[in-house]
C-alpha cells in the first residue's frame, strides 16, 4: 500500500509499504477514506520528538471502511464506516473504566520508555513514536486498530467524511478543552492559538453558554476563521499587548477561563538528553512558551487555566506562584477521545457545530509531502489539510 513514511526531520515520503495485517484478535483492518495533517504531527516532521524510527508511518487522524476483522470482534462487520481516535485503549483497564482513555494503561507496548520521561505511561497513539506505541498511523491507504471493538466508532449513513473525520481528534480535543472551563452563563474565555483546535475550542465555548470568547492569534487567515467562523473578538498578539487588551476586555478582572491551543511543541518532547537541543531548536519559536505563561498571568482569580495543546517534557519559567495564590486551577490531558464521540456526532448532526469549516486544503494522499511543507509554513493560508488516498 501506499504511506505517508517518516525519514527524518522535515523529511515525509509517501513510500509502498507492506498492507497491515490482524494480528490480535480484537483488531480490525480499515481501508482510509480520509486522514489528516494535525499540528501535532508538525512536532514529528520538525523532528522535536524523540523514539521517531525512519519507516514509520504518520497520521492519528483517519477514517475508513471495515475491510478485515479479528475473531473477537463482534460488534462491528466488514463494510460498516468507522472513524478512529486517536488514543488507543483497551476499553477494560481501570483508566478505560474511568473513561481516561488517552491513559489506557494497557495500549502503550513501550511503556517503560515512557515512564522515564513522565513517571508513568499514558496509552498508545496512532502514528506518534515509539514513546506512545509505534503504532503504524493512518494517513496510508490501510491501518491496523487495535481494540477495534472500542475504539471504531461507526458513522451512520448520510453523513459525510468532511462532517466526522474529526471525531478523530481535533473536535474531541478542542471540546475537552472548552468543556474544563466550567463555563456559565456570562463567562469570558481566552483561547490562545486559533488553529483547528483552537476553532474548535471557540465554538465549544459558545456552545457551553460562554458570553464572549476572546482568540488570540497573529497569522491573519486565522484570526480570519476566528471571526466570521467561530465567531470570537480576536486579538493580534503582534499588534497588541494581550494581557492589557483582555483587562479591557474584562472590566480589569481577567477572563474566566484561558485555553492554551498552542503547546511548546518543543520543549518536552524530549528525553532529558534532548532538552538543550529542544531549547536550541525553540529559538526559532519563541512565541510558544510565551503562551502557557501569558495564560496563567491573564486568568482572573479563582479561575480556570485549560491546556490541550501539546507539551512534553520540562518547562522554564512557568510562574507558579501566580497559580497557587491566585488560586488557579490548571486541566489539561490527552483528549478522552471515546467519550465525546457519539454526544459530538450528535451535536454535528444536529448542525449545532460543522467542523468541516477548518478544512482549508484537499489533496491527495499522493502530496502528503507537500501538505506537510505548506502546513508547516504556514503558507497559502494553510490551516487544516484533508487527505484522500
Ligand atoms: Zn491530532
Ligand atoms: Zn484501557
Amino acid at each position: 500500500m501506499r504511506a505517508t513514511v517518516w525519514h527524518g526531520k522535515k523529511d515525509v515520503r509517501v513510500d509502498n509499504v507492506p498492507d497491515p495485517q490482524i494480528l490480535n484478535p480484537r483488531d480490525a483492518i480499515v481501508k482510509i477514506s480520509s486522514t489528516a495533517i494535525c499540528g501535532s504531527d508538525l512536532h514529528l516532521y520538525n523532528g522535536f520528538v524523540p523514539g521517531m524510527e525512519k519507516g514509520d508511518i504518520l497520521g492519528h487522524e483517519f477514517m475508513g471502511e471495515i475491510v478485515e476483522l479479528g475473531k473477537a470482534v463482534t460488534n462491528l462487520k466488514i463494510g460498516d464506516r468507522v472513524v478512529i481516535p486517536f488514543p488507543i485503549a483497551c476499553g477494560n483497564c481501570f483508566f478505560c473504566h474511568e473513561k481516561l482513555y488517552s491513559v489506557c494503561e494497557n495500549s502503550n507496548p513501550n511503556a517503560a520508555l515512557a515512564e522515564k520521561m513522565w513517571g508513568h505511561s499514558p496509552s498508545g497513539i496512532f502514528g506518534y513514536s515509539h514513546m506512545t506505541g509505534g503504532y503504524a498511523g493512518g494517513q496510508a491507504e490501510y491501518a491496523r486498530v487495535p481494540y477495534a471493538d472500542v475504539g471504531a466508532f461507526k458513522i451512520p449513513n448520510g453523513m459525510t467524511d468532511e462532517q466526522v473525520l474529526f471525531l478523530s481528534d481535533i473536535l474531541p480535543t478542542g471540546y475537552m478543552a472548552a468543556e474544563a472551563c466550567e463555563i456559565k452563563p456570562g463567562s469570558v474565555v481566552a483561547v490562545w492559538g486559533c488553529g483547528p483546535v483552537g476553532q474548535f475550542a471557540i465554538q465549544s465555548a459558545y456552545l457551553l453558554g460562554a458570553e464572549k470568547v476572546i482568540g488570540i492569534d497573529r497569522f491573519p487567515e486565522r484570526l480570519r476563521m476566528a471571526r466570521e467562523k467561530s465567531k470570537a473578538i480576536t486579538l493580534d498578539y503582534e499588534e497588541v499587548d494581550v494581557a492589557s487588551a483582555l483587562k479591557e476586555l474584562t472590566g480589569g478582572r481577567g477572563p474566566d477561563a484561558c485555553i492554551d491551543a498552542v503547546g511548546m511543541e518543543a520543549h518536552g518532547m524530549g528525553l532529558l538528553g534532548a532538552y538543550d537541543r529542544v531549547k536550541q531548536a525553540l529559538a526559532a519559536e519563541t512565541d510558544r512558551p510565551v503562551a502557557l505563561r501569558q495564560a496563567l498571568m491573564a486568568c482572573r482569580n479563582g479561575g480556570v487555566v485549560s491546556i490541550p495543546g501539546v507539551y512534553g517534557g520540562f518547562l522554564d519559567k512557568v510562574p507558579f506562584g501566580s497559580v497557587m495564590n491566585r488560586s488557579l486551577t490548571i486541566k489539561t490531558g490527552q483528549t478522552h477521545v471515546h467519550r465525546y464521540m457519539q454526544p459530538l456526532l450528535e451535536r454535528i448532526q444536529r448542525g449545532e457545530i460543522d467542523p468541516s469549516v477548518v478544512i482549508t486544503h484537499r489533496l491527495s494522499l499522493h502530496d502528503a509531502a507537500y501538505g506537510y511543507d505548506i502546513f508547516c509554513n504556514k503558507q497559502d493560508d494553510c490551516i487544516k489539510i484533508v487527505l484522500k488516498p
